[in-house]
């Protein structure tokens, strides 16, 4: 699973280095792994045969800087998937972690008093260290509420911080475009769902939930020819989707979804639920890091097979 990828252009310093990528790709295939898409390793799984020794690369939201660097990296060859918000690709939104690190950089306040759970809280901006902080804090806050509330407290710290959020994201958080997405599709970058606006899809309501994953994935169907059948939970840590979401998304045509916790893939399990709660590891940056991912499965048969009787 790979994040933001670093694009000067766009104004993106942090993030994957591109070469860095591109390395762990030729390390997978010398080590003899087949680089496929979630599609392939799930349907494999569906039809009796699971893949051995596959991996697949994975790309979340569908910014700018990520449909640059996919176009370098990925291929019919070398696959990909990357699971888009609907509407930030619509230009109808943009994320609110994204609004709060763009207020936190640009205010000039000291400090802001905000109420918080039935409480005053104080977020100190004193200097870069104190800022992000309070990013963080304000962040973590959106991620345990539901979409509206977490709109509310987004823009009631714009507010206190005297900060006007603009209507289109910044170039820094600038989406790709339906264009670059079937670009990237004829490439052999398949496109996948990652629902409308990115709420946390455990505090939605049912309705919400069904309009937020059905609607996004009706809306790449008819974007996208051929899209993934596999959708993505957002932020997808075990408290951010139910059992509801996954059903959901299958209702809507899925196979599987992938959440954001670490680990392999389950094979073998076909027709039960996991498929709907795919693992996934973070893509690291240090390369011992990313072997020890990869080579964790080999060591432990090497240990087996060795095993000193
Ligand atoms: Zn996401």
């Amino acid at each position: 699973m790979l994040h933001r990828i670093q694009d000067p252009l766009s104004g993106i310093t942090q993030g994957h280095d591109p070469s860095f990528i591109q390395e762990c790709i030729q390390t997978l295939r010398d080590k003899g792994f087949q680089i496929v898409t979630v599609d392939d390793i799930v349907a494999a799984n569906l039809a009796g045969k699971p893949l051995k020794k596959a991996a697949a690369f994975t790309l979340d939201d569908g910014y700018l800087d990520q449909a640059n660097a996919a176009k370098k990296l990925f291929s019919q060859e070398t696959p990909a998937t990357i699971f888009v918000i609907t509407d930030f690709i619509d230009g109808t939104m943009w994320q609110l972690d994204s609004k709060l690190k763009y207020i936190f950089r640009h205010t000039q306040k000291k400090q802001i008093t905000l109420p918080l759970h039935s409480k005053q809280i104080t977020l100190q901006l004193r200097n870069p260290a104190e800022r992000k902080l309070a990013e963080r804090k304000a962040v973590a806050f959106v991620n345990q509420t539901d979409f509206q509330q977490g709109t509310h407290f987004v823009n009631t710290i714009s507010q206190l911080a005297d900060i006007e959020i603009p209507e289109q994201p910044p170039k820094s958080h600038k989406p790709m475009s339906w264009d670059d997405a079937n670009e990237l599709n004829k490439l052999g970058v398949k496109i996948g769902a990652h629902t409308r606006k990115h709420p946390i899809l455990k505090h939605e309501e049912d309705q919400r939930a069904y309009d937020e994953i059905h609607n996004s994935i009706e809306r790449i169907n008819e974007k996208i020819s051929s899209p993934s059948k596999i959708f993505c939970y957002p932020v997808g840590r075990d408290t951010d989707f139910s059992k509801r979401d996954g059903l959901l998304a299958k209702q809507a045509g899925c196979i599987g979804a992938v959440s954001a916790l670490p680990g392999y893939y389950n094979a073998g399990e076909s027709n039960n639920s996991s498929n709907f709660s795919i693992n996934r590891f973070s893509m690291p940056d240090k390369k011992n890091d990313f072997l020890q991912i990869i080579l964790f499965i080999e060591n432990l048969k090497e240990k087996i097979r060795y095993k000193p009787k």
